[in-house]
């Protein structure tokens, strides 16, 4: 099933694109809920982390690089960041489609809500 990041990799839908190689895209987040927010994808249509399957080892880890990559470039690295991946229903998940929030440019609280 397509999903809403299943038509931007398809640039059937725009978006503020910030990074992209062979696996990965990278965007801004369209409701930001810090400075800088961007979310980082695989091409690859994976529903949500329970369906990550060994193979994808390799294509998770390229998320990770293509996230510091684009701290750095953002100028957060040294200050600081999170990744956050959300699962299904108590986290929040509402696209489905696997993806990782970079979040910066503040300070960021813990624990979250
Ligand atoms: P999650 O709640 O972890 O599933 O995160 C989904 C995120 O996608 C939310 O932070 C939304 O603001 C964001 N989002 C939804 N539609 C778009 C879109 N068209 N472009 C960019 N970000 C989007």
């Amino acid at each position: 099933m397509d999903t809403i990041f299943g038509k931007i990799i398809k640039r059937e839908i725009p978006a503020d694109i910030v990074y992209e190689d062979s696996d990965v895209l990278a965007f801004r987040d369209i409701d930001p809920k810090a400075p800088i927010h961007i979310l980082i994808i695989p091409k690859k249509p994976i529903p949500t982390i329970n369906d990550i399957e060994i193979e994808d080892a390799e294509l998770i880890g390229k998320i990770v690089i293509a996230a510091k990559k684009i701290a750095k470039e953002m100028g957060i690295d040294q200050s600081g960041y999170r990744l956050v991946m959300n699962c299904n229903k108590d986290a929040g998940q509402t696209v489905f489609h696997l993806h990782c929030h970079l979040l910066g440019g503040r300070q960021l609280l813990w624990p979250p809500g």
